[in-house]
């Protein structure tokens, strides 16, 4: 039988324990980035009002979105991000 000391069980009792609970903080952050990334790629602010867009409640007109809230048109690229 493995003799463990009181010292030894409480130490590997925080390593298995901080060990999940950094993989769940891992897993959690990525499936958060995934999420965020494919809601930011659909939406296009209005240059005009800055009013979220997406392709399914503007209008096109061509290869230009029309806002709905001020009628301006808007090119349909995505400014910024990596
Ligand atoms: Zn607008």
């Amino acid at each position: 039988m493995i003799q463990l000391t009181l010292a030894w069980f409480v130490f590997i009792y925080l390593v298995v324990f901080l060990a999940g609970i950094l993989f769940f903080w891992i897993g959690y952050e990525m499936l958060r980035k995934r999420l965020a990334s494919e809601d930011s790629r659909q939406l296009i602010y209005c240059r005009i009002c800055g009013v979220a867009l997406t392709a399914s409640i503007a209008s096109t007109t061509g290869s230009l979105l029309r806002c709905p809230h001020c009628g301006s048109l808007n090119e349909d690229h995505h400014q910024g991000g990596l």
